[in-house]
């Protein structure tokens, strides 16, 4: 290596899934099959292209005033970011300032141990069981931070509001994030939580239920201490996070809940009848709370079927990791786009048979 280098810091960096730049049946990164509601392509329309020249608001007040409204949370409560990997990374980074090391799970969003690389923040997996369950109490020992996705993912496993307030209630000295990708295909959110724990925060986003992962717009719920100590971080590093057009969908986005409501609503329909399909098919089946499932044939290796999906223009996603490479995460598309899967894999079975 030259002498430069060694001043550079070196990361290992998250793989996305792939963005094909073909038309194909994409499976793969838990976006959502259906448009955004049409009240973001009015806002979008109207566009007043002349007050690009400006920054955008740093507060994005709009968007924290809708969410606000919708979520009925004092906006001092409220923080926003550019998706909520955004949110995520400048909580980590807040949040994770001690010497103890965090606990996340060993199979989860695996975002996180790269920002714990990145902020060398000390760091231990912990096991969920046999079964990808995540064990409360496993989390109820000294750290420095805990960060929990609820529902988990890749396992697209829910876990209980009474078993994530008992992580939360035994470290009370110190933050627990709990990552709410996926929660509005699940039960209950922890955000009614923030006012009985000030060591909690939330975090949702666009991406998955609101069909808008390539506006990218995330935020986060907590109590006013941990938003002003975020604000704090986000200003101290990038004032301007949202943009002008991002706040301003944003805000169309929550404006229509009947529309976002059905579509969450049509995904979990289809996300039940699939979960009977795939084991019919031979397939074991987590008992998924998001807008994915995570599956494993009992005959046929989840490497060989991602391979030959992809061949026939399906993309679905598999990680050659240890504990998950028996797995394959399935998004949640449209009942058309469900059909032709379902349509590949019976085609698949009665080939290899
Ligand atoms: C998709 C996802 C995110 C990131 O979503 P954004 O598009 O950045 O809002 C965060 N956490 C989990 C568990 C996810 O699956």
């Amino acid at each position: 290596m030259t002498g430069f280098e060694d001043n550079i810091r070196k990361v290992t960096p998250y793989t996305p899934g792939e963005q094909p730049k073909e038309n194909v049946i994409k499976l793969n990164t838990n976006e959502n099959p259906y448009s955004p509601t049409k009240e973001v392509k009015a806002v979008l329309e109207n566009i007043d292209t002349d007050k690009l020249r400006l920054y955008p608001d740093p507060c994005a007040s709009e968007l924290i005033e809708a969410l606000s409204r919708e979520y009925e949370i004092p906006e001092k409560q409220i923080f926003a970011g550019v998706g909520s990997d955004d949110v995520l990374a400048m909580s980590f980074l807040t949040f994770f300032n001690g010497e103890k090391k965090i606990l996340f799970p060993d199979v989860s969003y695996s975002f996180y141990k790269v920002w714990a690389g990145l902020y060398g923040i000390p760091y231990e997996e912990i096991k969920v069981d046999d079964t990808f369950r995540i064990n409360p109490e496993d989390y109820y020992k000294e750290n420095g931070g805990v960060i929990i996705a609820n529902p988990n993912a890749p396992t697209s496993l829910y876990l209980d509001i009474e078993e994530v307030e008992a992580i939360v209630s035994h470290n009370k000295d110190s933050v627990v994030i709990i990552d709410e990708a996926y929660i509005d295909f699940a039960k209950e959110s922890a955000k009614g939580l923030i006012n009985k724990y000030e060591n909690l925060l939330v975090v949702q986003t666009f991406s998955k239920s609101r069909s808008m992962a390539g506006m990218r717009i995330g935020f986060a719920f907590g109590s006013e201490k941990l938003i002003t100590y975020l604000n704090d971080a986000k200003y101290a590093f990038n004032s301007y996070t949202l943009n002008l057009v991002s706040i301003k969908s944003g805000v169309a986005s929550l404006s229509d809940r009947a529309y976002f409501e059905k579509c969450v609503n049509q995904i979990v329909k289809t996300r039940e009848e699939s979960k009977i399909k795939f084991r019919n098919l031979g397939f074991k089946v987590l008992d998924s709370a998001t807008n994915f499932v995570f599956v494993k044939h009992e005959k046929y290796h989840a490497k060989d079927i991602f391979i030959k999906a992809k061949e026939r223009g399906i993309y679905v996603r598999y990680w050659d990791s240890p504990r998950i490479n028996e797995y394959l995460r399935i998004t949640i598309g449209t009942e058309s786009e469900m059909e032709s899967l379902f349509y590949f894999l019976h085609d698949y079975i009665q080939k290899e048979r």
